[in-house]
């Protein structure tokens, strides 16, 4: 490849929408063959909104979101800015009339635990409360079921040893996702969707823009031995990605494309920036590399 074809195509990428970090981007681009696609702010708008709030029998709904709320006001992931906005605005409240938590700890992909008016509350995934031995989670099982099965994240919410309520959060499909991943099939390449959301939301989100292949459930620091495991059955892997956690899973890859409207952290961690966060100038990321080597055969 000359080096002056490679800038060209650098600089039609710039046109695009499209930043490389370095010409030799360019190359690893060509052989790709699989494209692991990170559910929440990447084929998702991220923007997630307060949908749904179920209190278990004897709770009162109105202190399920104050104690929520509260906790989920200290963590800045995009499921916790929606239940927080959401609590503050159901009570008539300002978000930041809410309390501060006495104590606060967040944990990467569950959810958080803290102490709230002196209650020890738990927020999130099944996963986090059941591995704290609350009880009570069979009570909400139905409701969970049934907002799972809706394409809803559910945050399971605990305090004092016992399972409280849910609070359902309702994130949307980007527009142009389903047209991007249309695109990116009729390039070859196989879309495979990551996320450490719920097998049941994941399943909906994957039919909803024709995805057949998906992983959920996955831990953050597990987001990047998927990828792994698909370069060692012999795949070219690019990964598009816009959190902290994906930062790994994107350097793992053999392509790694950050959404620009993402954190630093992918960014960082990626050779390609999508500038507009939108996922089809992915299939023109992989065209333009395409149509730069084949100039220069
Ligand atoms: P994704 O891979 O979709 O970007 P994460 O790995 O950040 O998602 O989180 C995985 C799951 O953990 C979320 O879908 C949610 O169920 C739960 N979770 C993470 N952080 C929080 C939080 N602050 N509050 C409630 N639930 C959370
Ligand atoms: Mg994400």
């Amino acid at each position: 490849a000359t080096p002056t074809a490679l800038m060209v195509g650098t600089g039609r990428g710039a046109q695009l929408g499209i930043l490389i970090k370095g010409p030799e981007v360019l190359e690893s681009t060509k052989r790709v063959d699989t494209i692991v696609l990170d559910k929440t702010g990447t084929v998702t708008t991220g923007k997630m909104t307060l949908h749904e709030v179920y209190a278990a029998q004897g709770t009162g709904e109105k202190e399920l979101l104050r104690l929520a709320g509260a906790l989920e006001h200290a963590s800045e992931h995009p499921v916790a800015r929606a239940v927080a906005a959401g609590a503050a605005r159901r009570s008539g409240l300002d978000v930041a009339d809410l309390p501060a938590p006495e104590r606060f700890e967040n944990v990467p992909g569950a959810g958080v635990r803290g102490t709230v008016d002196g209650h020890a509350v738990l927020a999130g995934s099944a996963r986090l409360l059941a591995e704290a031995g609350v009880t009570g989670l069979d009570a909400l099982a139905d409701a969970r079921e049934r907002a799972e099965a809706a394409g809803r994240t559910v945050v399971l919410v605990a305090w004092d040893g016992v399972a409280r309520g849910l609070l359902a959060v309702a994130d949307a499909v980007k527009d142009t996702s389903a047209e991007a991943v249309r695109e990116l099939r009729r390039l070859g390449l196989t879309p495979v969707l990551l996320t450490g959301d719920h097998r049941a939301v994941a399943e909906t989100v994957a039919r909803a823009v024709d995805i057949g292949t998906v992983y959920a459930d996955v831990l953050p620091e597990d987001k990047a031995d998927v990828v792994r495991r698909l370069r060692a059955e012999g795949r070219v892997v690019a990964m598009v990605g816009d959190g902290v956690n994906d930062a790994a899973a994107l350097a793992t890859a053999d392509l790694g494309l950050a959404m620009g409207t993402g954190t630093d952290a992918a960014i960082e961690a990626s050779d390609l920036t999508l500038v507009r966060g939108d996922l089809r100038t992915a299939a023109d990321a992989i065209r333009l590399s395409r149509r730069t080597l084949a100039t220069i055969k």
